[in-house]
Order: C-alpha cells, then structure tokens, then sequence
C-alpha cells in the first residue's frame, strides 16, 4: 500500500501550520462535518485513531466490566482489544468465506445472556451484513458497533458503510484508503453518544478548547468524568479534507485494479479472491486471495513472491491465535483458522500501474504453476 497525497495535501498542511491552529481546531469540525455528510450520519466524532473511536464507542454504548462482546477473531487485532479497555470480555465467533465478515447466523451461537454488543468488522473494506446482524441483536438489546476501519467508500444495498449502525467507527491510518497518517471517526445517529464521546476525548471536559476560544467571557471548565486525550489534530484534518475530495477516485481506481486481478487470475483452479458482496460494493481497501488445495504453503508463497521483487502481505489475522489472547476459551473457529493460515494480500494501490501489476500477477503464477500442472 501507498497512500495517494499530493501538492494539496502539503499545501493543506502548511496552511493549518501557519494558522496557529495545530491541535484541534475548526479544521477538525470541517472534517467532521465532511466525513458525516459523506456517510450520511447526524454526527461525526474526529479522534486520534480508529481503536481510540472503538474504545470511546464501547464506553458510550455503557460496555463495561463482566460483559461480554462478540466479535470476530478474524480481524485486526484492535477489534478484540475494545473490549478489554472496558474491562468487558471479548467473544470469538467465525466468518463466512465469501466475504470473511460476521453474519447473523455465525453471531447467533455466541450471544449469550451476558452478551451486550457486537463489533461487526467490514474486513479488507467489504462490508457486512450490518442490518442481518441489527435484525437479530436489536430485540435483545444487544448494541451492534460497527469497526468499518477499511470500509469508507464502500456501501451496502445502497447506504454507506457505517451508515447502518447505531455506532461505527473509521480509521484514516496510512494503510487505509483515505488517511490522515494517523485518525480516527466516530459515527453515530445518537446526539448522545456523540455529545459523551466528544467530552471524553478531551479529558471528560465540560467546554471545549474551541468553545472557550470563541467566547467573550471568562470561561472556568469543569472534568465532568475520567476521560482521554483522543483528539485529532487540525494538520490532520487539513489533510482529511482534501483526501476527502479525492475519494472517489481512489475507489474507482481500486476497483478497476481489482477487477484486472480477478480476470488474470480467474482461470487458476480452486482459487479465492476479493469480490463484493450480495447487494454491495467494496473499495478494495485490500485484495485478499485465499490459496487452492495444493498450492505451497502460504508463507513460502510470500517469500517467493518477495524474491520476485513483490511484497506481499499475510492475509486477515486470527487474534485468538496470538499470544495476548491464548488463556481465553472460545467456540471453534475453523473458517477464520483456514483464511488466516491460507491467504495473502497481493499489491493494491492508487498509483499502481498497469505493467506492475501484470508482474504481480506473472510472479503469483510462477509460484503457483507447479502445483497447478
Ligand atoms: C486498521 C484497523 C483498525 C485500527 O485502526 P487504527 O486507526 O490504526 O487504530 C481497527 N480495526 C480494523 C478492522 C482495522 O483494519
């Protein structure tokens, strides 16, 4: 992955540098209100990362210490450390292999009366069946928190991922399709939720920074409750807004390179790859293909392809496999433990050009030639 910036981006820089307005500042509204327009949710909460928007979600939602939070293994690690910030306990469910999200029937095993959330992950940018998952945790009322990190710009019969959900979260790391180098936003139809997790990104504060600046008066503040400093700085929302702006273009030109990899590799046989979902449209934010019975082993798939001059990636992780989750019980999880021990990202990126994907593809099928014959 590159990320996609340019002279406006540096010029959008500098020019919050020059302001005096380098923490958060009216650029951090404007982007908030950009991002919530473009998601089309009521409010929109800048943060400094997408797990700082996942901790601040489960907090609002009233997540807290003996309860039980279902979420996906296959994922990011910070989708399973959400819930121990709150001292809640984080449940393991599978994924289903076409699109290697959560569904309503691979939620259902896991909810228990304990249960009061589930983060429903839009991995690799595809995203859920956010209102599946509504239909059967609603009437319990189990809140659905929605980790859409990858998925801005991707929608779903029709509504922008994280548009669906009570609460979602995004994340504008480097890796992702739209970045701030580092940022996060919390979504949310709840002027509520919204009204807490702005007060406890700034230290529980009971008036803004921005707020005092405006007025007239002397304004003493009050710490209303223990908070964090998640705040989300006006360099980077600069930033923000103009990658913004440009993304449309990154998603079509990331649709157009998946398309190119799903035709020079659909002919290989038993082979897996990224594809939308039924009634939705993925940005690609990844480009995972899940290896055929027979092929080599996937690591040594990534180290011939690194020796063909292509850096690869392992693909999504299993988070009940790592060494931070190892005492905790958990159903079986065999989708989630094949996908994470049998895929890989191939290169994906806006400025990718058609003969260096053409090597992608030519190194990929070297490596796989031999099993194949
Ligand atoms: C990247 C990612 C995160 C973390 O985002 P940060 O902004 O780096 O905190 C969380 N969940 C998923 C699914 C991710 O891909």
């Amino acid at each position: 992955m590159r990320p996609w910036m340019g002279r406006e981006e540096q010029e959008a820089a500098a020019e919050a540098i020059a302001s005096g307005w380098v923490a958060q500042g009216p650029r951090v509204q404007a982007f908030e209100e950009a991002v919530g327009a473009r998601v089309g949710t009521p409010h929109a909460v800048a943060v400094s990362s997408c797990t700082a928007a996942l901790h601040l979600a489960l907090v609002v939602a009233g997540i807290g210490s003996g309860d039980e939070v279902v979420v996906p293994s296959l994922s990011f690690i910070a989708t399973a450390n959400a819930p121990r910030y709150v001292g809640a306990r984080p449940v393991f469910v599978d994924v289903e292999e076409a699109t290697q999200n959560v569904t309503a029937d691979t939620v259902a095993p896991a909810l228990t009366p304990s249960t009061r959330a589930v983060i429903v992950v839009d991995q690799a940018g595809t995203p859920a069946d956010v209102d599946g998952i509504r239909a059967l945790c609603d009437p319990l009322g189990v809140t659905v928190v929605e980790d859409a990190a990858c998925a801005i710009g991707s929608t779903r019969v029709g509504a922008p991922a994280g548009s669906r959900s009570e609460i979602a979260a995004f994340s504008f790391h480097a890796r992702k399709v739209l970045t701030t180098g580092e940022g996060g936003m919390l979504v949310t139809s709840r002027g509520d939720y919204a009204a807490r997790a702005r007060r406890l990104r700034e230290h529980g504060m009971s008036v803004s920074a921005a707020e005092r600046h405006q007025s007239r008066q002397v304004v003493i503040e009050q710490y209303l409750e223990t908070g964090f400093n998640y705040r989300m700085t006006d360099v980077q929302a600069a930033i923000g807004l103009v990658q913004l702006e440009r993304l449309d273009a990154i998603v079509e030109r990331r649709r157009h390179l998946a398309q190119r990899y799903q035709e020079a590799l659909g002919d290989v046989p038993g082979l897996r790859m990224a594809v939308d979902p039924d009634g939705g449209r993925t940005n690609f934010q990844s480009f995972w293909v899940v290896l055929p019975e027979g092929a080599p082993d996937r690591d040594d798939v990534l180290r011939h392809m690194l020796s063909a001059g292509v850096s690869c990636r392992r693909g999504i992780m299993a988070s009940h496999l790592e060494p931070a989750f190892a005492g905790d019980a958990h159903l079986p999880l065999p989708v989630t433990e094949r996908l994470a021990r049998r895929s890989l990202l191939l290169p994906l990126f806006h400025t990718m050009t058609h003969a260096e994907q053409d090597h992608v593809v030519g190194a990929f099928r070297r490596v796989l030639a031999p099993a194949l014959a």
